[in-house]
């Protein structure tokens, strides 16, 4: 088993689940022109962040804002089911509110953050993560490790906003998400031909990112502990290298699910729909089932980088689907 732990010890209206904007976010640079400070100084609502503490961790959810996710694009092959599902959720099926995450883990020792939201490649309503992180009073330069749960652009934009933000950090990615998005095969996505070279090319820019930051770059395979009680585990599908993280701290534990719930209120219904985002739609539906199972069944206290913010809350059996329980909000 290959634990970070030694490894360190010795040393809007732009719709990135719409296609269009997907595209063009992998690609990058329209929309970063249209990031002006100007335009990036918009509020969010309410609070930026949420506290929870687990046994020893401090863990701290930040959003990095949000985006418009459009149910009839993301869900192509849903027909009629998807508009009664909307209907059952009080959602349209046109454009539903999407949340973007990151979770920062801080033990006595280090602090980890997952993912770095879209940074400035999604227009102004996002790339919010390093003013919520100030606001709680934390330094993004003083991050010791930074996971990258996959290489998709609202994951690792943060990271490309500029080599000044968490350059202390150590950065883990995946050796199979690595290698995958050096030379992306796109065969077993949704997503339609026209849109597969951009997507391939925004996944390629960032290894060259990591390429150019190899100093700091560790990658690894399959499930690694990260930090004592903070293990990495594969969850294939929605990339080939997507990881989900499960923390322990004393009696208590909890799952942060990654990008396995983007549209929560649909996939929970219906777990079995394939989403065009997943470069694997079979196996991303076979993972999700999975961990839907596991959280219900263990009754997991689970956050996610997509669930609706505060992010945490329950997955929980309801009939023949599943239903998402939040946390009710503690001041
Ligand atoms: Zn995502």
């Amino acid at each position: 088993m290959d634990t970070v732990n030694q490894t360190l010890s010795r040393r809007d209206s732009l719709k990135w689940t719409g296609l269009v904007g997907l595209a063009t976010l992998f690609g990058g640079s329209v929309l970063r022109a249209q990031t002006t400070p100007e335009t990036t100084n918009l509020s969010i609502q309410g609070a930026g962040f949420y506290r929870h503490q687990l046994g020893q961790f401090d863990l701290i959810l930040f959003s990095d804002g949000g985006f418009s996710m459009q149910p009839k694009v993301l869900f192509p092959e849903t027909g009629d089911q998807l508009i009664e599902t909307a209907r059952k959720t009080f959602l349209s099926p046109e454009s539903v509110p999407g949340h973007v995450n990151t979770l920062l883990i801080r033990s006595a020792e280090k602090t980890l953050l997952i993912d770095t939201g879209c940074g400035n490649l999604f227009g102004p309503a996002t790339g919010k993560l390093s003013e919520n992180l100030r606001r709680a009073g934390i330094d993004p330069n003083t991050i010791d490790h930074v996971l990258i749960t996959h290489i998709h652009p609202d994951h690792v934009g943060g990271l490309l906003a500029g080599p000044e933000l968490f350059k202390k950090a150590t950065i883990h990615v995946s050796n199979t998400e690595r290698s995958f998005w050096s030379d992306p095969d796109l065969s077993r996505s949704l997503l339609p031909e026209e849109m597969k070279p951009q997507v391939a090319a925004g996944g390629r820019r960032f290894i060259e990112y990591l390429n150019q930051a190899r100093d700091r770059v560790h990658t690894f395979e399959n499930s690694i502990e990260i930090l004592p009680g903070v293990r990495i585990e594969s969850a294939p599908g929605h990339t080939p290298g997507h990881v989900i993280v499960s923390i322990q701290s004393g009696s208590e534990s909890m799952l942060y699910i990654s990008d396995c719930a983007h549209l929560a209120p649909f996939q929970l219904i219906h777990p079995e729909w394939k989403a065009v985002y997943d470069t694997n739609a079979e196996q991303g539906v076979q993972t999700r089932q999975k961990i839907y199972d596991r959280c219900a069944s263990e009754r997991l206290l689970v956050a996610g980088a997509h669930l609706p913010f505060p992010g945490f809350g329950h997955i929980d059996r309801s009939n023949d689907h599943y239903v998402w329980i939040p946390i009710i909000w503690q001041w």
